[in-house]
């Protein structure tokens, strides 16, 4: 619960972007980044993630985001172990507030991590013997509400050839010493990484599953590097944010771009208080499954995407306004298959907190199988929401002009006015709205969020392998496979043989 007697060290928006400003190495456009808070390719997403921890402070939100955790620390609520269904509910909303700040269209705030990080308050021990590096790292990432990014993917590089062979690419220890680890290698992907505090680093199931014991030990690591860690480089993609030509123009891009890098670790010094898995293969194939993140991170991710369905309905209704066939029977199926699915990804965002299992220690975390089921349907989702706005708006987005510089000069005002204006929507209005829309279905940065949406979670084979392999292990294959085994018991060549059927086998 909020306790307002709580000093409240959470980061203000203030510290947040001061705690930026590090010796970290970030490259973009063949130039090493100074001051990330400042440079044109980041401030504005660094902007939304300072007003997100603004939110933990601001008299009207900190009593509904913040808790005071077991041992006394006042942190935001899904930063905390959750004990109770009713705890997970406050979480959600919690992440959903959070959310309806970037209009959903930002995934990796700090709260994403956050599903894993609250789990080592009460599943330290798992990391034996290096279980009290995992408590003080609750404790600081807590304390603070650090964000944090994960790199869990190898380098999209001989896929085909034994993971210990990878050494020349593949994260690995380079050497060690009496005060830590060496690592060298790549890691794909690391969204919002430029703006993070620490990059936990660790194997995801995919990788984990190719690991072998005897073989894969110099791979087998758990680790937390900051993000000034001397020998780490952060390889940035183009910037959409930097790209934009103004926010009229590019209004997502503009302010929610989070970078993804690939993060490279030249013989980068781990110290050993920063490594919970060390050459260990069987904890680092287990560590996924047993510190209850998967199941936590779909909460998270789930909450996510509904708030952005719901933004993506609106669009869609006022796009179909603007067009001047909202009334159409087929157009209107259409934006109500969009709000159901809305609808039933808050369904599941619902479900995941309030049945939950039980988690490490005292805590709950969300149903595996649910949240299983929710990664498998939110993978595919966005490619259906992408298919609803190219068949029922159509062409209707291309016709804009080409960027808001049109729309001030005298000449082609009157052009615009009569011949882009929208049905009851003048000209500039209706411009502004598909400028949005085109950001969030059609531009590079929407491509980028469609390409997200698809893949965040692993790849669409281990989603679906994922839940065969769970359903073995929990029963409930064996579940199934007995039910139809009593329906078959019911009868056999010779009639029914159950009572209740007994005098009806012939015709
Ligand atoms: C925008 C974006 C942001 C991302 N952010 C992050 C991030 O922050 N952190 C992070 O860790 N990752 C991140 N990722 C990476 C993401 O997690 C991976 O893309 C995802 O897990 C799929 O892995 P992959 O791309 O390596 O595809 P693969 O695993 O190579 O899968 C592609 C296909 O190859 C085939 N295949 C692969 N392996 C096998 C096998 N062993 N046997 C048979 N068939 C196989 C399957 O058909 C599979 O569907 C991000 C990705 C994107 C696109």
């Amino acid at each position: 619960m909020h306790d307002d007697t709580q000093e409240n060290a959470l980061f203000t928006g203030e510290t947040f972007l001061d705690s930026l400003r590090d010796g970290r190495e970030i490259w973009l456009d063949g130039e090493r980044v100074g001051d990330v808070t400042r440079h044109v390719a980041f401030r504005n997403s660094a902007r939304n993630i300072a007003r997100l921890y603004d939110a933990l402070h601001d008299p009207e939100t900190a009593p509904m985001m913040t808790t005071t955790d077991r041992s006394g620390i006042l942190t935001h609520r899904f930063f905390a172990p959750s004990y109770s269904a009713d705890d997970l509910l406050a979480s959600r909303d919690a992440i959903a507030h959070w959310q309806r700040l970037t209009y959903g269209w930002m995934g990796r705030t700090p709260d994403y991590k956050a599903a894993f990080m609250a789990q080592l308050a009460e599943g330290h021990d798992f990391y034996e013997p290096f279980g009290a590096n995992a408590l003080a790292w609750y404790n600081r990432c807590a304390s603070r509400a650090l964000f944090m990014n994960h790199v869990l993917v190898d380098p999209p590089v001989d896929r085909n050839r034994p993971h210990h062979e990878g050494t020349d690419i593949f994260v690995n220890v380079t050497g060690e010493n009496d005060r830590g680890i060496t690592v060298s290698g790549a890691k794909m992907a690391a969204t919002g990484s430029a703006l993070t505090h620490a990059t936990f680093v660790a194997p995801n199931s995919g990788t984990a599953a190719r690991m072998e014991e005897g073989k894969d030990e110099a791979f087998a690591l758990v680790f937390i590097v900051d993000m000034d860690t001397p020998g780490l480089k952060l390889i940035s993609r183009p910037s959409y944010e930097k790209n934009a030509n103004s926010p009229f123009d590019a209004p997502l891009s503009s302010r929610f771009d989070e970078n993804d890098a690939v993060l490279i670790f030249d013989d980068a010094f781990i110290p050993w208080e920063n490594v919970l898995v060390y050459r260990d293969v069987e904890k680092a194939k287990g560590f996924y499954a047993a510190s209850g993140f998967f199941n936590r991170f779909n909460l998270q991710a789930s909450t996510r995407l509904a708030v952005k369905l719901e933004f993506a309905a609106g669009l869609l209704m006022k796009g179909v306004e603007a067009t001047g066939t909202a009334s159409f029977r087929g157009v209107q199926s259409q934006v109500g298959e969009l709000i159901g699915m809305s609808n039933l990804v808050w369904a599941l965002s619902t479900a995941l907190a309030l049945d939950p299992e039980a988690g490490v220690g005292d805590s709950v975390v969300p149903k595996l199988q649910t949240a299983a089921a929710a990664r498998m349907y939110m993978t595919s989702v966005w490619s259906r929401v992408r298919e609803i706005f190219e068949t029922i708006l159509a062409g209707a987005p291309i016709v804009t002009v080409s960027s808001n510089k049109d729309l001030q000069v005298p000449e082609l005002s009157p052009v615009i006015e009569r011949y882009f204006r929208g049905t009851g929507l003048p000209a500039m209005e209706r411009i502004k709205l598909f400028k949005l829309i085109w950001d969030a279905l059609y531009s590079e940065f929407a491509g980028r969020h469609a390409l997200y949406e698809r893949n965040y979670a692993g790849n669409t084979e281990q989603q679906r392998l994922d839940i065969l392999r769970w359903s073995d292990a929990r029963g409930d294959s064996n579940r199934y496979k007995a039910a139809v085994d009593a329906c078959m018991s019911d009868y056999d060549v010779e009639g029914w043989r159950v009572p209740y059927l007994a005098g009806t086998d012939t015709a």
